[in-house]
């Protein structure tokens, strides 16, 4: 159901369901209801809304097409393709800044922050006043709504902290998420590749500014993303630069200068114009050119045909198949073994794109939806899964890097393995490793290696309030849970006190896809050398409480021990001891082994004195039919 109405405390609450594709150029919201599937515009109006703020000198900010049309006129308070800067830092984004006519700072968490007039708007903020404007647009036309409840797509290599970054705009636009979906997966879903049994998908997305190509496989109705490639600088709008590059050219050549050609209102114009035409090619063979600015002095008429456009982008659109070839071989698949290729962003609506689609991966791509929509559409179909509706199917993401805990030594235990579906969760229990120990310090780790220096930090918290025991002896239990969203909140609790503490993964800076896949690769390259690191480290940790032990215990059991022992005990503390001093990467593994195999052999005698002497006065003073 996509619209339920609830009865409380005599009131009429209603309640709207939708999907919301919240894209880098444009965004847009759809509804799958009883009447089905169907993207919510009001009447005799496109659904689409150009994700795009105007900030005026006073008043409330412009959103969607009026946006646009101040963008023309006024680009210095406008504000666009914010999506590429959620959830980020300054740093993360700096090969973006320069195209921009706005100014960008960072906020004192060292996120993005764009200064526009004597205003301070964040990424979310911006995003939220889309939402907003797609959020009231769809329940206008669903006669009003007091709750709005959403599925809101984000590309598959979104992090969290970029999906952080998306449900807190929501929440400022008053919409309550239902869940973050990756877009390719909506893209499946629009299609209802979930039902039709086992198979690989390519879902080839180019949109206005980026170009994303992911490769999925569905089992049992539930999605993996098996890689993702793509060009984040790459998209329709450098179509409409060649085409502009095109009649600037043609215009020099007619007389006009440099100049001329180069002012802020002649380039307006001329994207306006590019765009039209590009898009009035997709069904037409000849298009004409025009752009008429009497105060600049110019008055241009031109034709473009078909071919011509196809000769400017040729380049661009063969890029794009680079990245497909890539996505692929990453996913050790061939064209061959893909049973489907799905289309997503209006790019693709170009008839070149489509062929060499096709021709690159051997199958006709589906193209029955608009390519617009398809991703609101499949934010609709989850929606509509969520609140019970149409598909008893349950729809998973899964995670991209393992989730874990950095413990004595810095090595890692891993908690959530990579690839795991989610929600997921995983409990571990753990002991302090020192006498007396009243804290405990957890290290949150994501990555695929073995040592914690290795991984990236996403959080530290302490747990505090464990009491006085020897070392060993409190029984801490860890529970790791990653929520549908692929929101982490970590718990720990000392189970005797019961005393808990607990960490929802803040956002910090973003992880870009090219980091992810990084850390995967250094993953697998370094597997052997991790492991017997980790080894060696784990090695180190087992020799200190052994030494606790044995120092603790040998002056109270030296007169019951000979000579022989003792000098063993002497040369395999020392040794240990000087292991231990010089750390884990002084040794290989192998010598580490045998230097805490030989402490062990030798500290047999003085356990088995300690075991006596606790068995007899446990016994003394019993009867032995007590026993
Ligand atoms: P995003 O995912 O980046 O928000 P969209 O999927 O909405 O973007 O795609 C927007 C891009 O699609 C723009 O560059 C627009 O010019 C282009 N586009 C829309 N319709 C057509 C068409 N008929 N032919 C070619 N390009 C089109
Ligand atoms: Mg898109």
């Amino acid at each position: 159901m996509g619209y339920i109405e609830l009865n409380v405390l005599d009131n009429v609450v209603k309640h709207v369901v939708i999907g919301i594709d919240l894209g880098t150029t444009n965004s847009l919201a759809a509804i799958w209801d009883e009447n089905g599937p169907r993207v919510l515009a009001p009447e005799g109006e496109s659904p689409i809304v150009p994700s795009i703020v105007y900030v005026p000198e006073s008043g409330k900010a412009l959103v969607g097409n009026a946006a646009k049309a101040m963008g023309v006129i006024d680009p210095e308070h406008t504000l666009f393709s914010v999506k590429r800067f959620m959830g980020r830092g300054l740093d993360d984004v700096k090969d973006n800044l320069n195209l921009l006519p706005y100014s960008v700072t960072e906020t004192d968490r060292h996120l993005v922050q764009f200064q526009v007039r004597n205003k301070k708007i964040t990424p979310q903020q911006a995003s939220a006043l889309i939402l907003q404007e797609v959020g009231l647009r769809a329940i206008n036309v669903l006669g009003g709504a007091d709750i709005i409840q959403a599925v809101i797509t984000v590309p598959a290599y979104f992090d969290e902290p970029q999906r952080q970054a998306t449900r807190d705009a929501a929440k400022l636009a008053g919409i309550e998420v239902l869940r973050i979906v990756s877009e390719p997966t909506a893209a499946c879903l629009a299609y209802g590749l979930d039902q039709k049994g086992e198979g690989n998908i390519a879902v080839y997305d180019l949109g206005g500014g980026t170009f994303d190509v992911s490769i999925l496989s569905v089992v049992d109705g539930v999605f993996q993303v098996l890689s993702t490639a793509g060009d984040t600088a790459l998209g329709g709008d450098d179509f409409d630069r060649a085409i502009i590059r095109h009649m600037q050219a043609e215009l020099l050549i007619a007389g006009h200068t440099n100049e001329q050609l180069a002012t802020p209102t002649f380039l307006a114009s001329a994207r306006l114009t590019a765009e039209k035409a590009k898009c009035d090619l997709t069904n037409n063979p000849v298009t004409s050119l025009r752009i008429y600015l009497p105060e600049e002095g110019i008055d241009y008429r031109s034709e473009l045909s078909c071919e011509s456009f196809e000769a400017l982008i040729g380049p661009l659109v063969e890029r794009t198949i680079d990245h497909c070839k890539r996505a692929l071989a990453d996913a050790n698949l061939t064209p061959e073994s893909l049973h489907e290729i799905v289309l997503v962003g209006g790019s693709t609506r170009i008839p070149l794109v489509r062929q060499q689609v096709e021709e690159a991966f051997g199958r006709q791509p589906h193209t029955e939806l608009n390519p617009n929509q398809v991703i609101a559409l499949g934010a609709a179909a989850q929606a509509q899964v969520l609140t019970g509706g149409r598909r008893d199917v349950l729809l998973l993401d899964v995670t991209p890097l393992s989730l874990g805990l950095e413990t004595m030594g810095g090595a890692v235990s891993k908690m959530i393995e990579r690839n795991s579906t989610i929600p997921c969760s995983h409990t571990e229990g753990y002991t302090t490793y020192a006498e007396n120990q009243t804290g405990l310090e957890l290290n949150i780790l994501q990555g695929e290696r073995e040592l914690a220096s290795d991984c990236r930090s996403l959080g530290k918290f302490k747990l505090t309030g464990i009491p006085p025991m020897p070392a060993g002896m409190p029984k801490i239990a860890v529970r790791f849970h990653l929520d549908a969203d692929g929101q982490l909140t970590v718990t720990a609790k000392e189970e005797s006190t019961g005393v808990t503490s607990d960490i929802t993964v803040e956002p910090m800076h973003g992880l870009t896809d090219k980091e992810v896949e990084d850390m995967l690769t250094q993953g697998y390259t370094n597997a052997q050398a991790d492991f017997d690191n980790r080894r060696s480290v784990e090695l180190i940790t087992e020799m200190g409480t052994m030494l606790q032990a044995i120092n603790k215990n040998l002056a109270a059991a030296t007169p019951s021990l000979d000579q022989e022992t003792l000098d063993d005990l002497q040369t395999t503390t020392t040794t240990a001891q000087t292991a231990i001093t010089q750390g884990p990467a002084a040794a290989d593994k192998d010598s580490l082994q045998k230097t805490r195999d030989a402490l062990e052999q030798a500290s047999l005698p003085l356990a088995a004195v300690l075991m006596d002497s606790v068995v007899k006065s446990a016994v003394s003073g019993k009867d032995l039919a007590d026993l």
